[in-house]
């Protein structure tokens, strides 16, 4: 009966998602970004009515400033250059301070944002409003309101004063010369846990890029098809965003279509649209705003440090926390088998393979994996703090380490003792609310996941997704039975737990 309603429940989706145009808020800044001024292009991102909640409930920034103006205002016109010199700084992926603050403005004399400015209380063109970009959702402002957590900025009558009330806000010293890649200002409290909240977007884009970058290398080959797909059913069930639980899940489902098994042997390299990709090359596996073009929890201070082998390690370490103990060994073959065959820095594959290849037992337990892979991390963090300090390679603010420095978990650190000694049971708990429940709280905090992003059902995945990319019946299907497969392990494991521990108990009886 479920499994009848799930799939007319797909059915109804799929046909939704043919029949409709997405309208997911990314696509839209990304419209709005890239809309021509004559030759000039406006950073600040322009809301209506219609765009306004989605937008602000979807952007990665921390802060968000609303300009309410008039198009026919002379002063509002005047203005314009100030606050796009300040926007060109936060918005786009030119930015200098990429994610940080989200630039935007309405336009009151619009008809259709009427309600939307009187919400606001708008009194006097322009009018600038600071908040978390959540609290504008659905939010209003009302001169006489007491703790409001939306601030009207009142000294930003030029980029300088603008800047300047950022700063005294932020405690930063952005300045308005500051280019794309000079991060010294970069902010970063390494030992401040609430940092892990801004790596889910580094987890969409790793995940991204790695899809880019394997379809760039053409490096889907017979040999290599299965480790793909294996880690694909991996990610279909445990990827902390549920953007790319559904990419991976239409990919999978589309996977000899997309990427015909015949496409890579020896006389067939020609692909089916002439990329070399196949119909592959135009998916997108975290959907179509993602990869974004900049790193927030990952980001180097230099132009070619940290990013995308930053953001892959905390993909890895998302997963190794979310899967059931019964799905611990697959999922470390899987990993091992994708790092192998896709990440395409030899020595890096080679050296981690090197140690997937030195475990000796399956992996029963999640704890066991996750510790593994933490272990694995730093072992490959203690190799390059040598390195890199010969070399001089590495990033000067972000010295490896290892991980995670007392100032983070001291009490994953036994006392009396000169050298680290791990208390391990404190090191898994660490790491899985760290990579668990904190890295999706920012998901969770803005509605979009129901349990912090563990083990949301399918129904309800797809019962949520109304606006943007809607999920195919194929691709339902295809979530259905990786969870199948993967719970149908955790299930086999968890009965075969139970009989031990009846046998167990009915030994013990007999011997009383
Ligand atoms: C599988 C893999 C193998 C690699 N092997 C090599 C190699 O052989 N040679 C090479 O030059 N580069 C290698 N790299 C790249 C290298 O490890 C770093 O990713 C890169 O130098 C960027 O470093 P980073 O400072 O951003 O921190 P990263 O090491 O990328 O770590 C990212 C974040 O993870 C957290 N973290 C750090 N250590 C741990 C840990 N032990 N457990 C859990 N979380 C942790 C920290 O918050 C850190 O900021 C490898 C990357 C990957 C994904």
């Amino acid at each position: 009966m479920s499994s009848i309603f799930l799939l007319l429940l797909a059915l109804l989706l799929s046909f939704q998602s043919s029949s409709s145009v997405s309208v997911g808020s990314r696509s839209i800044l990304r419209v709005v970004n890239n809309k021509n001024n004559g030759d000039q292009h406006d950073f600040a991102v322009d809301l209506n009515a219609t765009n306004f909640d989605a937008v602000l409930r979807d952007t990665p920034a921390t802060y968000a400033i609303v300009e309410f103006f008039a198009h026919w205002c002379p002063a509002c016109r005047n203005y314009k250059s100030q606050y796009e010199k300040v926007a060109r700084l936060f918005n786009g992926a030119d930015a200098a301070h990429p994610g940080i603050i989200l630039m935007t403005r309405v336009d009151c004399a619009l008809k259709i944002n009427n309600i939307l400015c009187d919400k606001f209380s708008v009194s006097h063109y322009p009018m600038l409003f600071w908040g978390h970009p959540s609290k504008f959702v659905s939010g209003e402002w009302e001169p006489k309101q007491e703790k409001s957590e939306i601030r009207v900025i009142d000294d930003g009558r030029t980029a300088d004063r603008l800047l300047n009330w950022i700063n005294k806000q932020m405690s930063s010293s952005y300045g308005l010369d500051d280019e794309r890649y000079e991060n010294e200002h970069l902010q970063l409290n390494m030992s401040d846990p609430g940092q892990i909240v801004r790596a889910v977007y580094d987890v969409e884009e790793a995940t991204s890029t790695a899809f880019d970058i394997i379809l760039e290398h053409k490096m889907i080959k017979t040999e290599t098809r299965a480790s793909l797909i294996k880690f694909l059913q991996l990610l279909v069930v445990h990827h902390p965003s549920r953007s790319c639980r559904k990419g991976s899940a239409e990919i999978l489902v589309n996977f000899d279509d997309l990427s015909p098994s015949d496409m890579w042997s020896a006389n067939k390299e020609e692909s089916v649209t002439g990329n070399g990709n196949g119909a592959m090359g135009n998916f997108q596996i975290c959907g179509k705003d993602v990869p974004r073009g900049y790193w927030m929890f990952c980001r180097g201070s230099k132009n070619d440090t940290r990013g995308f082998s930053c953001g892959l390690w905390v993909l890895l370490h998302s997963l190794s926390v979310r899967i059931e103990d019964g799905e611990s060994h697959l999922a470390f073959t899987a990993i091992c088998d994708f790092i192998h065959d896709f990440f395409i820095c030899e020595e890096c594959r080679q050296h981690f393979y090197e140690m997937c290849s030195s475990v000796s037992g399956p992996f029963n337990k999640t704890r066991d994996f996750a510790l593994w892979l933490w272990s694995a991390h730093n072992k490959v963090n203690d190799r390059l703090m040598k390195v890199e300090a010969s070399l001089g390679t590495g990033d000067p603010k972000f010295p490896k380490i290892i991980w995670p420095p007392k100032q983070l978990c001291p009490s994953c650190y036994l006392a009396g003792s000169s050298r680290i000694d791990w208390d391990h049971d404190e090191v898994f708990k660490f790491l899985a609310n760290y990579y668990g429940k904190m890295l999706a709280s920012l998901y969770k905090d803005k509605g979009l996941l129901g349990d912090g992003g563990t083990n949301r059902s399918l129904v309800e995945d797809l019962a949520a997704s109304t606006n943007a990319v809607v999920v195919p019946l194929g691709a339902a299907l295809a979530i259905a039975v990786a969870s199948c497969a993967f719970g149908a392990l955790a299930c086999f494991w968890r009965s075969q737990q139970k009989n031990r521990k009846y046998l167990y108990q009915l030994h013990s009886l007999k011997n009383i």
